[in-house]
């Protein structure tokens, strides 16, 4: 079978030095050959998440194309924000991610945002599943849905949720790239298993960058509505390892399925 070719970059364009490198990913029953460039040296988990971001798209535009010729189109679309209320689980190193973004949004955007988020985590207080959540925190991922359903009817937005649509779409965490629909969307207003549909994925991205993160720094998933917090509570660990070698032991993770 003929390999794919993808180009994967986190290089900025910023002067940095690069590597690049060649890795065959094995999606499903697909091989698909990475051509990859990463800056050099000593970097922090966040500095190769843009790879990672690449590599879902490429899995999510692949598994959409599939359903759709499956007769099961994609529902999602720009205006529908129903699925932005669920819990958002994301690694220490995406919330850094997050953070750097709010930092750099100009005024007044970026105290509209952090306001936002101050909302969210008082709502979520007030609801009590904030001690409910740092508990599940404790346990697997997956632990999130067992409380997911009670963290959607508290009806709290993400912060980045404007107009109904994500107004940080190209630098949206992992998660939220790989959920894709394509149940009716009315039924997204009340998810349960029962009546959603999600577009199939060979591999969970999310899921490896998660478990390589948290092995390596020792930190839980968190929900999305923590980054700030988090980011000021914790300071970034700073650069700890190359960039081959965390891609190297995210890439050995992507083969689980859920
Ligand atoms: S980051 Fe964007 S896609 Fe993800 S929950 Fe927030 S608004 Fe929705």
């Amino acid at each position: 079978m003929t390999a794919t070719t993808l180009r994967l970059s986190a290089v900025a364009g910023d002067g940095r030095a690069s590597l690049s490198g060649r890795v065959v990913v094995v999606l499903g029953d697909q091989p698909v050959e990475c051509e990859l460039v990463v800056p050099d040296g000593k970097v922090a988990f966040e500095d190769v998440l843009p790879v990672l971001r690449q590599l879902t798209d490429f899995i999510v535009d692949r598994g959409a194309a599939a359903a759709e010729a499956a007769g099961r189109a994609v529902s999602c679309r720009a205006g529908c924000g129903a699925c932005c209320r669920q819990i958002v689980p994301i690694s220490q190193s995406e919330a850094r991610a997050l953070v750097r973004l709010v930092a750099a949004l100009p005024e007044p955007r970026r105290s509209d945002v952090r306001r936002r988020f101050r909302a969210a985590l008082e709502a979520l207080d007030a609801s009590g599943l904030l001690a409910e959540i740092d508990t599940a925190r404790e346990g697997e991922p997956a632990a999130a849905a067992d409380i997911g359903m009670r963290y959607f009817r508290q009806g709290i937005a993400c912060p980045f949720l404007e107009d109904e649509s994500c107004s940080i779409h190209p630098d949206r965490p992992l998660s939220c790239r790989q959920y894709l629909v394509t149940s009716p969307a009315r039924a997204c207003e009340s998810p349960s298993p029962a009546t959603i549909e999600t577009v199939t994925l060979p591999v969970k991205p999310s899921q490896a960058w998660l478990v390589s993160d948290s092995l390596d720094s020792g930190v839980a998933w968190m929900p999305l509505v923590y980054a700030l917090t988090y980011d000021e509570q914790v300071p970034p660990p700073g650069p700890a390892r190359t960039a081959p070698d965390i891609l190297r032991d995210v890439f050995s993770r992507l083969g689980t399925r859920d």
